[in-house]
């Protein structure tokens, strides 16, 4: 039987759903090789362009999710025997490294503790005491979904470029792509890889890719066997409008709606959003009393957030509980991370009042599971900085 209302699904993606976004897609499938598929990926294509901040980039559209993006990113720009650099900050960014050495690339993995970012000046040490400059890339996790870290990309390539390395920067931007400011030109990115099912508002089911002039030259010199991720034919479809083979046509759909969106919000104003309802769940956080996992609040993710619950309890039992008793869905913690924490997902198609919803679904949980957190202390918190926020906006002058 379906539990009545609304499913708060706060976990940090899939996220929920605009209905613009589902009605979109509610139509019958079209012929993948028919007229109709042009216009459709020119939009989508040039959406997703103004969405990663490029003008040099092309972007790559795949069947896939974002674990297919980083295997994308790996096959087309490195090969066996390559070497890359790559930290170690979580979940995510362990198993992107993952994925490169399992396709041979000999990965320097620089270990870091779980809540801190990407240490641009190890990136400047490492590559600048690599004077044959063999290392072939840079792979780093834009917004480390594990810990709700998020790393300095500009940062990153600052270091690159005082240490004069030509090595490529591959950011994995599953988790911030359309909810946090990403710059690919500005930042010179090589390679940015995303799936569809967290900031850019739909179901899982593709992989997004967006590469430089430069990654796709060496896609062109690498020897590794690639078919199903080669994005040299799927790029040449792509730019006709096609695909070389099955598409996910229905998402295609939804995507073009969702950009639509993002782009009549603004993305300035889409990042302020996050920035905003982020900042409310973290008040929310330190009101009751539970440690942020992020220890740096200039690397705090507006995307999520990573709660530590106190010694002697289970993060899982807070999760069982929301679920069960409340119809609410968080993150589970991944990794070593697992039991420790709990992670609210803020990102996607979200307002403040949902926000407020989430919050007070976590401190009923919390309360629930014994964990000692007086009841209110944490909406309290949130939504008075919603109202500041709120109050502020109202007495702003109007930009237009
Ligand atoms: N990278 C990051 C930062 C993620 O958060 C995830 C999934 O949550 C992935 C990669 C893997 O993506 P997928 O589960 O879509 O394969």
């Amino acid at each position: 039987m379906d539990k009545p209302g609304r499913h708060f699904l706060q976990i940090p993606g899939p996220t929920n759903l605009p209905d613009r976004v589902l009605r979109a897609m509610d139509r019958p499938i079209p012929d993948h090789r028919g007229p109709e598929m042009p216009a459709l990926v020119a939009e989508v294509r040039e959406g997703l362009r103004a969405v990663f901040q490029t003008r040099t980039g092309e972007v790559i559209l795949f069947p896939g999710s974002g674990t297919g993006a980083w295997e994308a990113s790996i096959v087309n720009t490195l090969e066996p025997q390559d070497r890359v650099l790559a930290f170690d900050v979580g979940q995510f960014s362990r198993l992107y490294a993952e994925c490169a050495r399992r396709f041979g690339v000999e990965v320097d993995l620089v270990a870091c503790r779980w809540g801190t970012g990407v240490p641009a000046e190890v990136v400047y040490d490492r590559l600048r005491a690599d004077r044959q400059h063999t290392y072939r890339a840079v792979l780093v996790v834009h917004n480390e979904t594990s810990t709700g870290v998020t790393s300095d990309v500009a940062g990153v390539r600052a270091a690159m470029d005082a240490a004069g390395h030509p090595a490529l920067l591959l950011v994995d931007v599953v988790s911030s792509l359309g909810s946090i400011d990403f710059r690919f030109d500005e930042w010179k990115v090589d390679v940015a890889l995303c799936g569809t099912q967290k900031g850019l508002m739909l179901p899982p089911g593709m992989a997004v890719l967006c590469v430089s002039p430069r990654a796709l030259e060496r896609s062109r010199e690498v020897r590794s066997a690639r078919y199903f991720f080669d994005w040299r034919p799927m790029l040449e479809e792509n730019r006709r409008g096609y695909f070389p083979y099955t598409p996910a046509t229905l998402l295609l759909y939804g995507l073009r709606e969702a950009l639509r969106m993002l782009l009549e919000e603004g993305l300035p104003n889409v990042f302020a959003r996050h920035a905003r309802l982020a900042e409310g769940v973290r008040r929310a956080a330190r009101a009751w009393g539970l440690r942020i996992l992020c220890e740096d609040p200039r690397e705090y993710s507006n995307t999520l957030t990573a709660v530590v619950v106190p010694e002697g309890f289970d993060a899982d039992r807070v999760l069982r509980v929301a679920e069960e008793r409340l119809h609410l869905s968080l993150g589970t913690g991944l990794g070593e991370l697992r039991g420790r924490v709990f992670r609210i997902g803020h990102l996607g198609w979200l307002n403040e009042l949902e926000v407020l919803a989430t919050v007070a679904g976590v401190e009923l949980a919390l309360h629930l599971v014994g964990i000692p957190v007086p009841l209110g202390v944490g909406v309290s918190a949130c939504e008075r900085f919603f109202a500041d926020c709120l109050a502020e906006r109202a007495t702003a002058p109007s930009a237009t």
